[in-house]
């Protein structure tokens, strides 16, 4: 077996920090996966990247107040 970690082979039966070749690896994989939730509410909303925002300047006044909406992209 492959540790998740470092790719290394070896032997899943021998190892007593399953699924990970060592303790090390086990702690980098820890570390990770909290980094990953602490970072959770920073992943952007892909339907983001579909808005083009040339269209909403050409619909939209140009108002600072409108800003709040650009943000919201509607559900259509
Ligand atoms: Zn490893």
């Amino acid at each position: 077996m492959r540790c998740p970690v470092c790719n290394v082979e070896f032997e899943l039966a021998s190892s007593a920090t399953k699924p990970f070749c060592s303790k090390r690896c086990k702690t980098i994989d820890l570390g990770r996966w909290l980094d990953e939730s602490y970072s959770l509410p920073h992943v952007p909303d892909p339907e983001d990247d579909e808005t083009p925002e040339d269209d909403w300047e050409g619909t939209l006044p140009v108002d600072t107040t409108a800003l709040t909406e650009i943000e919201k992209p509607t559900d259509a």
